[in-house]
């Protein structure tokens, strides 16, 4: 595969000029092992921390498109490997346990199988639809080939009504 299916609709892909952004190892390490271990699915989940220290923690959340797609394949037309939908328990429980700890969801990942590290106009969509849970959130994508890691990105909104923005990720040690 190519190409997620989603050609003349619009995408955000990594801009090289923009400088990279540091996520801890430890966080990257638990990305790319959830990442793997759903294959063939999407892998979905969110980052915990806080304005200061953005990449506290990761929590896995269950992607549930297929069950979606099961359901409704004209309103839901990709399953799970193709798309994600985090199931709304996981995510609920995780920011009622931030927020009781003076944190937030400072980012939502996913990951992508077969194609490259962008934002899809289905992720677009997602993102920016009235139900999705974290408007706020930067958006980070790790994409999976051959059951291998290939790259990840950053993707923050430049500024609310804004389009975003995709930078390069470089693991730190902190
Ligand atoms: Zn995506």
């Amino acid at each position: 595969m190519i190409d997620d299916g989603q050609r003349g609709q619009r995408r955000i892909d990594v801009d090289e000029a923009l400088p990279s952004v540091e996520i801890p190892r430890r966080i990257l390490n638990d990305l790319y092992a959830h990442a793997i271990e759903t294959l063939p699915d999407e892998c979905c989940g969110l980052i915990v921390g806080t304005d200061e220290d953005r990449f506290q923690r990761l929590v896995r959340c269950r992607n549930e498109m297929t069950m979606h797609h099961r359901q409704d394949p004209v309103e839901f037309p990709r399953d799970g490997s193709e798309a994600f939908y985090m199931n709304s328990l996981d995510y609920m429980m995780v920011q009622e346990e931030a927020e009781a700890r003076g944190a937030r969801v400072t980012a939502v990942y996913h990951s992508h199988v077969g194609v490259g590290a962008y934002l899809s106009g289905m992720d677009l969509a997602y993102a920016e639809s009235a139900s999705f849970p974290f408007p706020d959130a930067d958006h980070i994508v790790v994409a999976v080939f051959d059951r291998k890691v290939d790259s990840v990105a950053f993707f923050r909104q430049d500024g609310e009504g804004q389009s975003f923005l995709g930078r390069t990720v470089v693991s730190s040690e902190s």
